[in-house]
């Protein structure tokens, strides 16, 4: 039975006194859900979040990692740092890392590789940009995504992958995928991990999907046999919501 899950993506938002307070009330707010619960933050909260979370069911991500192991890479974060805070999950390939810093698929295979090397479990996120589904070709372009930085990973490494489809076009714009539209993409993803890694392996894989997902929609989303969650970046700012969309998985 696949791991069901809600995940926040904080981005670029929130000082830390307004992170450690969002946290708190999160704590608070969740107390038994029946899905994991992962809030991703900026590196700069992780060590504090981590604290207030102590003893809650709630997961910690980073929102990135960097490409190199260590050393003078002025400004980056690695995957061992960010696992020293606490932080057990690390989302990468964020469409918006993709966009404006540039991200490769070689890049990411890096990042996903040192993620998994530092016991981070990483939520690889995939879709499609509006004139790609305008053109009709979503499925090829998600599966050149998992081609390129994930299906290179041997079973037992990509067992430990959340995916989550994003179609871009869907992410902040209050543009939603339909029901039928994430259904339909999440099995073609389910069906190209059966070609890769057989069935077993596709059935346990989490695929979770992201792009204004909030908590009037959720519910509708989450119903999809292979829809087994929510990456949301919005609502995950507003305790109350986020908990609402925890509470329709
Ligand atoms: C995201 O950035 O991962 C996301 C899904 O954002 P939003 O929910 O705001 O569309």
């Amino acid at each position: 039975m696949r791991t069901k899950m809600v995940a926040g993506n904080w981005k670029m938002n929130k000082n830390l006194q307004e992170g450690i307070a969002l946290a708190t009330e999160l704590k608070n707010s969740v107390n038994t859900p029946a899905c994991e619960v992962v809030i991703g933050t900026p590196f700069i909260h992780l060590a504090s979040v981590a604290e207030v979370i102590k003893g809650s069911p709630i997961q910690l991500a980073a929102e990135n990692c960097a490409d190199k192991e260590s050393g003078a890479y002025t400004g980056e974060v690695s995957a061992a740092m960010v696992r020293s805070t606490g932080a057990t999950y690390c989302i990468l390939g964020h469409s918006e890392r993709r966009q404006y810093y540039h991200e490769t698929p070689e890049i990411l295979k890096e990042k996903v590789l040192l993620a998994l090397k530092n016991d981070l479990k990483p939520i690889f996120c995939i879709g499609e940009v509006k004139e790609e589904r305008e053109a009709s070709i979503q499925n090829e372009v998600v599966k050149s995504q998992l081609e390129g930085s994930v299906f290179n990973l041997s079973a037992e490494d990509f067992a430990k992958i959340t995916l989550a489809y994003e179609p871009v076009w869907a992410i902040g714009t209050g543009l939603t995928a339909t029901p039928a539209q994430a259904q339909e993409m999440h099995a073609y993803i389910r069906s190209l991990i059966r070609e890769h890694y057989g069935e077993q392996v596709a059935d346990d894989t989490t695929i979770l999907y992201g792009g204004s997902c909030n908590e009037k929609n959720a519910a509708e989303l989450f119903a999809n046999p292979d829809v087994d969650g929510g990456l949301i970046g919005g609502a995950s700012l507003v305790a109350e919501k986020f908990t609402a969309i925890i509470n329709a998985r």
